[in-house]
């Protein structure tokens, strides 16, 4: 029979409870041995290795390439509304030098 969450122990202490199970290592661990990160409760081992490698090994190519990927969507962005108001100029003067504005 698999333990249950009900009565699963902690990982580290055998004495405690567990009240979460980590994803990483899916391990259960007691209140004291867990710690949210992202929005989810991971265990301690398992945060350490994350920043670790978020931190150490962590590309910098990587964060390069997002950085650059967002100026590129930015750039496209830039395109896209100084041709829209192109568009917007290009139509609007006639109207205006016939209408309200300069007669
Ligand atoms: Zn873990
Ligand atoms: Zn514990």
């Amino acid at each position: 029979m698999p333990p249950s969450f009900a009565d699963a122990r902690c990982f580290q202490h055998a004495e405690r409870p567990a009240v979460a199970r980590c994803p990483a290592c899916e391990r259960f661990y007691c209140r004291e041995c867990v710690t949210e990160h992202g929005g989810r409760m991971i265990c301690r081992n398992c945060l350490k290795d994350h920043l670790d490698a978020a931190t150490s090994t962590g590309p910098s190519w990587r964060r390069a390439a997002g950085a650059w990927a967002l100026a590129g969507l930015g750039w496209c962005w830039m395109v896209l509304i100084f041709y829209w108001l192109g568009q917007i100029l290009i139509r609007i003067p006639s109207s205006f030098h016939n209408g309200v504005f300069l007669e």
